[in-house]
């Protein structure tokens, strides 16, 4: 463990609606890591690497919009680390998108990969600006110009986006479309695996869009399993139902979990008797928001936190569970569907009430392990049965999950610790055969 390693200054431990309030996520991120590079005693050097991520890419690029006028949009590319593999990592369309942000959710994605062995980086990117403001048309226009702006920068052997938050797979295929037709008509089929997370029309993996959702589901049978908690009718609650919330909770019902209560952007809604998640889907699909959804009643976000449950799936946005949140909370299991949901400080009130956490780079991992899956098939010109990739899901995500337990026994530590320690000590391990160059 390095010397040098500065100590990261503290953070309001609070919750606030817009996100420049909630502190600096890369200095929350680096907290976290730093606690795990002291339990490994990893390595100054390789400390000192991964300090920082290895590429920050700003682009400013001009958009025209539908009523002709055009509009400068500013996006990112943060390529964190690749001794692993090529950069991995979502684009996530947010208006309060920024760099350290990106650099927090970068370094995330090259822990997640290195805990599941998958062989990428982590790289983390997206656009500042409100997708639901803008017609298809004109997100078409700006994910295409996006696309050309990072030229080079992306690639299927160098830096693969994927899906995130106000991203989906429609978003994918103009990418790859966009990059396919830069690369030249003779290569244009070579370079599918770009992206991930595409259509499975458009190359796309049976399973992805699932995949997430699937994963958390995975955890929560686990934990289950391990200590002796019977799902059947336990109450759980859900912040955000976007992609990862909405499978979560129709997967959760189907191991027969009554979802209570549901929060997004929106509002906040519960039902004791249980709100069914296949027709708050239908809902939010045409409505983009759980708020208006008629079969639950509205309630405040304070009423929310302090709902009767025995599971919290945080699926929104980073820094939701501050001290307020984690003093209210009656769960026995949070499970980190978002990536980074939790401010330390909370975490340890969490874990000093006996409420276990599956932390996220363990459990939301789901999407970028099919996103290695899409990328496997894309360039094996392969399509793999939909039962084949889930099997193959639900095998890699029961493993980690048993080798984080195992892992954080042994070393008397947090699951969190449990799973950066497990990733650091493999880049440890690559970086000390490799060197660096030259
Ligand atoms: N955006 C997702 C994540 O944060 C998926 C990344 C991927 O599939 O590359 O894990």
């Amino acid at each position: 463990m390095t010397q040098d390693a500065k100590a990261s200054p503290a953070k309001p431990a609070e919750t606030t609606t817009s996100l420049k309030d909630r502190g600096n996520l890369f200095e929350i991120a680096m907290r976290q890591i730093e606690k795990a590079a002291k339990l490994v005693k990893l390595d100054r050097d390789v400390w000192e690497i991964l300090q920082q991520p290895k590429n920050e890419i700003l682009v400013n690029f001009p958009v025209r919009m539908d009523d002709g006028k055009i509009q400068l949009f500013k996006g990112y590319r943060v390529q964190h680390n690749n001794i692993m593999g090529p950069y991995k990592g979502g684009m996530r369309y947010h208006p309060e998108a920024n760099l350290d942000e990106m650099k927090a959710l970068a370094a995330w994605m090259t822990y997640k990969s290195a805990l599941h062995e998958i062989p990428f980086g982590g790289g983390k990117g997206g656009i500042k600006f409100d997708p639901t403001k803008h017609s298809k048309s004109e997100l078409e226009r700006i994910t295409r110009r996006f696309t050309h702006a990072l030229g080079t920068n992306i690639g299927p052997s160098w830096d693969i986006p994927a899906p995130d938050v106000g991203s989906n797979e429609q978003t994918m295929v103009w990418m790859m479309d966009t990059y396919a037709n830069v690369v030249g008509s003779s290569e244009r089929h070579m370079v599918s695996g770009v992206v991930t997370g595409k259509s499975v029309t458009a190359g796309g993996s049976y399973g992805r869009r699932e995949a997430t959702g699937a994963g958390v589901m995975h955890c929560i049978v686990q934990w289950a399993k391990d200590n002796n908690f019977n799902l059947d009718g336990c109450h759980v609650i859900i912040q955000g139902f976007g992609n990862v919330g909405s499978f979560a909770a129709r997967l959760l019902a189907q191991k027969g979990a009554v979802i209570v209560g549901v929060g997004d952007h929106g509002g906040y809604i519960a039902n004791p008797e249980g709100i069914n998640p296949h027709k708050l889907s239908e809902h939010v699909s045409k409505a983009g928001t759980v708020a208006t959804y008629k079969g639950a009643a509205k309630i405040t976000r304070d009423e929310f936190f302090a709902l009767d449950c025995a599971i919290f799936v945080p699926a929104a946005l980073e820094l939701e569970l501050g001290v307020k949140e984690a003093k209210a909370l009656k769960a026995q299991l949070v499970v980190e569907g978002a990536n980074g949901p939790t401010y330390p400080e909370a975490e340890d009130i969490l874990l000093e009430k006996g409420v276990s956490v599956i932390p996220d780079i363990l459990c939301n991992s789901g999407g970028v392990i099919v996103s290695y899956y899409e990328w496997l098939q894309n360039k094996r010109s392969e399509r793999w049965d939909h039962a084949d990739v889930l099997e193959r899901l639900e095998t890699r995500m029961t493993r980690t999950y048993h080798d984080v337990s195992q892992y954080a026994t042994k070393h008397k530590c947090d699951w969190r610790t449990a799973s950066y320690a497990m990733g650091l000590e493999r880049i440890e391990r690559c970086y000390k055969e490799r060197g660096i160059f030259p």
